[in-house]
């Protein structure tokens, strides 16, 4: 039977971390998949993550199934980090939310949502986007096609492109929008950009679909890193969102996320969820507990949810630091060429517009491992091997 089964090919992030882990070199860099590391390069476990484990250990609770949409208490703190503990729509039960696993499985649940509820419509993601965008969309049946969104020549946004896209899309498109810290490219739009972005998807009729992978940490604020999505509810649009609380409070195995819908009429919410909660159930059955139970201890409790702020805080702080760092290096190294892009950008990446040929120089000569499009990610870095990344930039770029 499987005998004619042909070979995959790596996944284009995960598969960096592969080749990382089968080098020997001493010298090896793994700036491939965005997970946050120590100064040290070791993977960080947040401590207030630690405290709510513990208090989770002393109660005790059971391992039974959970409903299929999720934790009740988990879905309630998930939906206030998004829209805000006040906010009228969560008030007014104009929002479906159902805890899925992590970002990859909201988004996979809002794919099969659309495919199922809203057939026939395309789905506009950003050029560039996270790779895996293209592939969860494609494995839902849902067609996709790109708007414009990075300009190599300012390394910014182009943000005219982009608005030319969507306002040619067929009206009533879906447009996938990077709440905040853009990946790949770390560039997003300004506050009144992402005004004219909503007041597009209104006039053109559009649903925006948000992916919210990063929380916290493009500013360190979570009130702030959720400003286009508070901002789009307040003007009253419909879009999906889905969440991941891997990066923000380093929960990356416990898959914990949630996939959001905000409409206009609350008995249209209690339909949209009573729909994700079919597709959840053919695909999985019901999310994992473990990690929506710490969120809900994190954020329930008012000084946990400070301390967890203030981790997160330190630890887009020393992601910034590193940025600088790698800057002042690259101006050192090789002054003629203007690296403001290196600090402009935000979040956990930098896109350095190095070519896949530079690229291969960075792994093949300089054991430095990152994504073929020249992202890196900056939250793999420590202060000391920055400059050692920087001379292998130059490097790259010169020979
Ligand atoms: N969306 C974006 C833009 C991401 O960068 C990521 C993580 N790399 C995700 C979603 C999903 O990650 P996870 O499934 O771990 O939440």
């Amino acid at each position: 039977f499987m005998e004619g089964t042909e070979q995959a090919p790596p996944d284009p992030i995960l598969g960096v971390s592969d080749a990382f882990k089968a080098s020997t070199s001493p010298d090896k860099l793994n700036l491939g998949v965005g997970a946050y590391r120590t100064e040290e390069l070791q993977p960080y476990v947040l401590e207030v993550v630690k405290k709510a484990e513990a208090i989770m250990m002393e109660k005790a609770e059971n391992k039974e199934y959970l409903p299929i949409d999720g934790l009740p208490a988990f879905k309630k703190c998930t939906a206030e980090l998004l829209l805000g503990a006040d906010s009228s729509i969560i008030a007014e039960n104009k929002i479906a939310t159902l805890q899925s696993l992590s970002g990859t499985g909201s988004l996979r649940i809002g794919a099969a949502y659309i495919n199922a509820w809203l057939p026939g419509k395309t789905v506009y993601l950003s050029n560039p986007t996270w790779g895996n965008h293209k592939n969860i969309f494609a494995d839902a049946g849902v067609e996709w096609k790109m708007y414009r969104y990075f300009d190599p020549e300012t390394v910014g946004l182009d943000f005219a492109g982009m608005m030319e896209d969507i306002k040619g899309a067929p009206d009533g498109s879906i447009i996938v929008l990077h709440g905040c810290a853009h990946n790949p490219t770390g560039v997003d739009p300004t506050k009144e950009q992402w005004e004219e972005i909503a007041s597009l998807c209104q006039e053109k009729g559009h649903l925006p679909f948000f992916d919210v992978a990063y929380q916290g940490f493009a500013s360190g604020s979570l009130e702030e890193d959720a400003f286009a999505p508070r901002m789009f509810a307040e003007k009253g649009l419909e879009f999906l969102c889905s969440q991941s609380y891997s990066k923000n409070l380093g929960l990356y195995g416990e898959r914990v996320g949630a996939i959001n819908a905000v409409v206009n009429d609350a008995a249209v919410a209690t339909r949209v969820a009573s729909q994700m909660k079919r597709q959840a159930r053919a695909m999985y059955s019901n999310p994992p507990v473990h990690g929506a139970r710490i969120v809900s201890e994190v954020v329930g409790d008012e000084d946990m949810f400070n301390e967890w702020k203030a981790e997160m805080e330190m630890m887009s702080g020393r992601i910034k630091s590193v940025r600088g760092k790698l800057y002042d290096y690259l101006c050192e190294k090789m002054p003629e060429k203007d690296w403001s892009f290196v600090t402009r950008q935000i979040g956990m990446f930098s896109f350095t517009g190095l070519t896949p040929a530079q690229v291969e120089n960075m792994t093949n000569k300089w054991e430095v491992y990152m994504t073929k499009d020249g992202r890196i990610s900056l939250a793999g870095l420590s202060a000391a091997k920055a400059e050692y990344l920087a001379d292998a930039i130059v490097d790259s770029i010169k020979n």
